[in-house]
Parts: structure tokens; sequence; C-alpha cells
């Protein structure tokens, strides 16, 4: 903790009008360029590479290739689908030769051309490829913290299919994976109809958690898992479709959809391949985003107290706030090597600040783990160990540490 450069503030962010963005401020996650722009610092770096890795882990289980497509983007992509005028978040950007640009607010532009070039026969599909990658667009408010980004991060796959049957197949596979991903976030998504939007006349699935701070109001179901984007619910939808019973109003955000665009990416972009019979057929196209940087700020918003973030293990930065008392540096340096070598990540507070400011600042970081070393605890023969969402805390010895740590 001495080392980092970044210190928690005392006080809150002065113009955050939302929990995640004042938490991560003043713990020293994210700092804020402009509105809707954010450096992401040491300790949010960490946060963000676990979700990724969480995304990958997931994704790579149902078979989906990972690559890395660009941010910018030849006009003319944007212009024979027609989104070059119709999507009005679009950065667009003229070189000094007077050439257009688009900054990349989606990939299907790029990945459809993409497939082009590899998609000959039927034999090459299925196939999905995703990405992780920093999208721009020109959104008209961005007063969500990290929920809503001019530049934010985004998983986002498309899959490529024969047939609609089989397009149907591995749509239901990437749904359950989202409800593991979100499950491993400590994220209680609901699965939530919602329009096409732009992509399709049919249907999309939104993956929605219910939080005050969501721009999206959604109607459930207590007693079954129907969920309903009121955009779409009709204003007499008051009792579930499947079950009869009320449904219930509230507030969400949106950390993930995924949509059936049938064939209109490759008819735009005149990808065919041969099917069974010879003859040309266009690949069905699925696409299935998450916003990264979003869960993480709905993390925040979900997983907090009135003394910091309370962080799930597995986007957690560290396991561990070790925290030195009465000059205890040798004993803790001990520990810290313990936990080290067992593999757990251990953020160690050895800085000289007050016993107050130690405590707070864990508290407020909200690493699940805290083990205190101090006079007191090591005359007891051992650490002071408590969870960050409990109480209580215990004296734990050496060798029983890293059990209560799992
Ligand atoms: P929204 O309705 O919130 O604007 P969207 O329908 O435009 O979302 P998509 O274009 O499908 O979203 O993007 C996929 C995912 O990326 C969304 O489910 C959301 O989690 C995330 N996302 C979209 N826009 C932003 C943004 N401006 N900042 C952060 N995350 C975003
Ligand atoms: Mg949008």
């Amino acid at each position: 903790m001495s080392q980092i450069f970044v210190q928690p503030e005392k006080e809150q962010a002065g113009n955050a009008e939302t929990k995640n963005h004042q938490l991560l401020v003043q713990a020293g996650f994210v700092d804020q360029l402009m509105a809707g722009v954010y450096t992401y610092l040491p300790l949010g770096l960490r946060v963000l590479e676990n979700i990724r890795r969480v995304i990958r882990e997931e994704m790579n289980k149902i078979g989906g290739q990972e690559i890395h497509m660009p941010a910018l983007h030849p006009a003319e992509n944007w212009k024979t689908t027609g989104a070059w005028e119709s999507v009005d978040v679009l950065f667009k950007v003229r070189s000094r030769t007077e050439k257009e640009y688009a900054l990349g607010q989606s990939h299907e532009e790029i990945v459809v051309p993409l497939m082009k070039k590899f998609l000959k026969s039927y034999r090459n599909l299925p196939v999905a490829v995703y990405q992780i990658q920093w999208k721009f667009r020109d959104e008209l408010r961005a007063k969500s913290g990290i929920m809503r980004g001019r530049e934010f991060e985004m998983k986002d796959m498309y899959s490529f299919h024969e047939t609609q049957e089989d397009f149907e197949r591995f749509y239901q596979e990437v749904k359950q994976a989202y409800l593991r991903i979100f499950a491993r976030f400590g994220l209680v998504a609901k699965v939530t109809e919602a329009s096409g939007g732009g992509f399709s006349n049919k249907l999309s699935y939104e993956f929605m958690v219910l939080t005050s701070a969501g721009e999206d109001v959604i109607r459930y179901c207590e007693k079954c898992d129907f969920c309903t984007n009121l955009e779409i619910a009709k204003s007499d939808m008051t009792h579930c479709k499947k079950c009869d019973s009320p449904l219930s109003e509230g507030k969400a955000s949106e950390v993930g959809n995924v949509f059936d665009l049938g064939t209109r990416y490759p008819e735009a972009f005149d990808v065919t391949c041969a099917g069974k019979d010879g003859k040309p057929i266009y690949p069905v196209v699925g696409c299935y985003g998450i916003g990264v940087t979003r869960a993480m700020g709905v993390i925040v918003e979900k997983l907090h107290d009135e003394k910091g973030i309370c962080w799930p293990n597995e986007v957690a930065p560290y396991t561990v706030s070790l925290i030195t008392l009465d000059g205890m540096l040798e004993e803790s340096k001990e520990i810290y090597e313990h936990l080290e070598k067992n593999g757990i990540e251990v953020l160690w507070d050895d800085r000289d600040v007050s016993v107050g400011t130690k405590l707070a600042d864990a508290d407020l970081i909200g690493n699940p783990h805290r083990i205190i070393v101090s006079k007191k605890s090591q005359e007891k023969g051992g650490y002071e160990w408590k969870a960050r969402n409990e109480k209580e805390a215990e004296i734990v010895k050496k060798e029983d540490v890293i059990n209560k740590l799992k």
C-alpha cells in the first residue's frame, strides 16, 4: 500500500451521482478524465482483469475463439449497412487527407467481412469468435459512473450457423454461459425479453440486474423467471404470461444481451458459403454482448455497505487486506510470504498511517478478507481474521489461515 501511487481519499468525489462512481474514485480504482471516460488505475485494472478472465473461461468453454479487431474502421463498412447514417452514437473521424473513419461502437460491420474470407462451405460452420475490446459511443448522457461510458469495454461474440436450428441450439448455450458469468460476479441477472432493436424484428434477450442506478425499467415475475423490458411490455401487461402471478416493476441495468441477427449482415456484405447441396447459403448470425466495465460498476452498486465496496472473491482486486499495526512489520512479512507462497493475492497495508485510516481504507477497498497483525493478536497466538461481510473477527493460527480464505 505504501508503494501504490494512488492512495484512497478521505472524501467522496464531489461530482459523483452514483455509488459506483463515488466509491471507485474514492478508493482509487478509477479516475475520471471527462464524463463517460475513465482511467483504470492499478486496483481497478486488477478487477477488470478478473472480470475478463471469468468471461474468457466461460466463452472458451462453449467454443468461442478469441480474436482482437481494430477500433478504427473504414467508413465504407458502415455505409454498406446504412449504419453510418442511422446509428446516432457513431463517432466519425476525418483524416488530414479527408478520408472518413468510424470508431468501433460494435463490430458486426468488421466481423462479417472478416469471416467472408474464411467461410467457404457449410463445413466451416458453426463458428463463434469473440473479443474483449474498448468501444466508442457518442452517448448523450454519461452520468452513471462507469456504467455508461463514451469509451467502455465490451465482450462481443459473433456466431455463424448453417441453419436457424443450429443457431437456436447455440443461443441457449450462450444464455447458460451468461448466467454462469453473472453468478460468478455475485450478480443475479434476469433474462429479459426485449426488442431486437436496430438489429432485427425478433425478440432479443437482455440480462438485467435490478438496481436503482440502472437506466432501464423491467417488469418481472417473483414466482417464475419471466421478465420483460418495459419498452416492449404493453401497459395492460400486469400479470406474468407464464404463470399468471402479478408482475413487479423496477429499475435495472443491462449487463449483457443476445441477438438473433438472422442473415441480414451476410446479405449486406454478400457473404455466402456452399451449402450441403452445393448451392450458396447465407449463414445465420448471432451476436452476444457483455458490458465489461458496466458489470464492474453494477457489482459495486449491488455489493457495498456504508463503509465501502464488498467485492465477491472472483473479481476482488486481492483476496486479503493485510494490516500491520503496532509497527509489527517483521511479523507481517512472515504471514505475507506464507500467503503468497500459497498463491493468495495480498494487499499489504504497511503504511505509516493511523489505525483508523488503515481499517477504513481496507473496508473502502473491499477485499473479501482482512488479516490484522498486532501486538494483541500475536499475544493471543496468531492473527486477527475477519471476512469483509461479517462483523465478528477471530484469532487464527498461522497454520489455519489458508483455510479461512477459501
Ligand atoms: P444500452 O441500452 O444500455 O445503451 P445497448 O443496447 O446500446 O445498451 P449493446 O449495443 O447491445 O447495448 O452493447 C452490449 C452491452 O454493452 C450492453 O448490454 C451493456 O452491458 C454494454 N454497454 C452498452 N453501452 C454501454 C455504455 N455506453 N457504457 C458501458 N457499457 C455499455
Ligand atoms: Mg445504447
